[in-house]
């Protein structure tokens, strides 16, 4: 059986956390889906386009990464793809009060969807898309927090 993983999520931008967890889930599975879920409630500083173009340039060398996009449900969506996990990662304690009630709610929605939790590394825990763009916001450089493909230029 071939192991298909989601990892959802906003990517608004992509930092290297996500990257890193991305690559430490690679020998966990034949295939990981990297997936924009696209909620019309939330605002995004990027546009989808641009998101999704980041996440095929970032991963473009990694021949078991995809890049997709789905909207509704996660659970849903790893249906539609034959994908029986959900990957996360864990920064913090708030991360895991919030991810353990969604994972749950997966694993009813998503009939036995098992969600895959990776803890951050300590140099990565500190890094979230909502600081990095409050720092592209401020007019900050936000390089350090980002792989090299995502190129910033100006936000309006
Ligand atoms: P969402 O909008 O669903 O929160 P994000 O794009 O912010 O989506 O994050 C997607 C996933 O990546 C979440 O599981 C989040 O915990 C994880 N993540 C974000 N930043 C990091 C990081 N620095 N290290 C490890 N995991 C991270």
């Amino acid at each position: 059986m071939t192991k298909i993983a989601v990892f959802p999520g906003s990517f608004d931008p992509i930092t290297v956390g996500h990257v890193d967890l991305v690559k430490r889930s690679l020998p966990l599975f034949d295939k990981v889906v990297v997936a924009i879920g696209i909620n019309d409630q939330k605002k995004y500083l990027f546009k989808l386009e641009e998101r999704l173009h980041w996440l095929r340039e970032v991963f473009q060398e990694e021949p078991k990464v995809e890049v997709g996009h789905f909207t509704g449900l996660t659970a849903h969506y790893a249906q539609q793809i034959d994908a029986h996990y959900l990957l996360r990662g864990l920064r913090n304690a708030s991360d895991f009060d919030y991810e353990k009630t969604i994972s749950q709610l997966n694993h009813i929605v998503g009939e036995g969807l098992e969600t895959i939790f990776l803890i951050s590394q300590p140099a990565y825990s500190h890094i979230s898309s909502t600081i990095v763009r409050e720092i592209i916001k401020g007019g900050g450089d936000a390089r350090p927090f980002l792989p090299d493909q995502v190129r910033v230029e100006r936000v309006v």
